[in-house]
């Protein structure tokens, strides 16, 4: 990851229709159990190579909900192993952690500006639509 949801969400649907590589569910998929959309970590890339900020948090209408996580790298393999935060798609038995693929991540957000809880910061001008 990347980006993650917390229980402000609406479950309104904005953000699964902006991710460009599809990775967040809805309530009802959610493999937590919560009942708030879900951002898969082993699929999300931070938008990295489509746009240049999160595009499910400039879109999302509950301000602050989807905050940063930790890069998605071997070095928090363990976080990313945390039941209680995330269920992680598993193949042939072996969970998709850091350890098993890595993922793109902004490289330009400092490691003290992430974490779950730390606002994901997009320019007012990222936010609003022109014409
Ligand atoms: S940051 Fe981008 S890739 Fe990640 S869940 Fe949000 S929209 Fe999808
Ligand atoms: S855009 Fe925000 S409020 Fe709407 S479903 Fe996604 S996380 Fe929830």
């Amino acid at each position: 990851m990347s980006v993650i949801i917390d229980d402000t969400c609406i479950t309104c649907d904005a953000c699964q229709q902006n991710c460009p590589v599809n990775a967040i569910v809805n309530d009802t998929n959610n493999p937590t159990g919560e009942k708030r959309y879900y951002v898969q970590p082993e699929k999300c890339v931070e938008c990295v190579g489509h746009f240049e900020d999160p595009q499910c948090a400039a879109i999302c209408p509950s301000i602050g909900c989807i905050t940063w996580d930790m890069p998605f790298t071997k070095e928090f393999d363990a976080h990313f192993l945390n039941g209680a935060l995330y269920k992680l798609a598993t193949k042939e038995g072996v969970a998709k952690s850091p350890a098993f693929k890595e993922k793109k991540y902004r490289e330009d957000i400092p490691l003290e500006l992430r974490g779950v809880g730390k606002e994901v910061q997009v320019a007012p001008e990222d936010l609003i639509e022109v014409g």
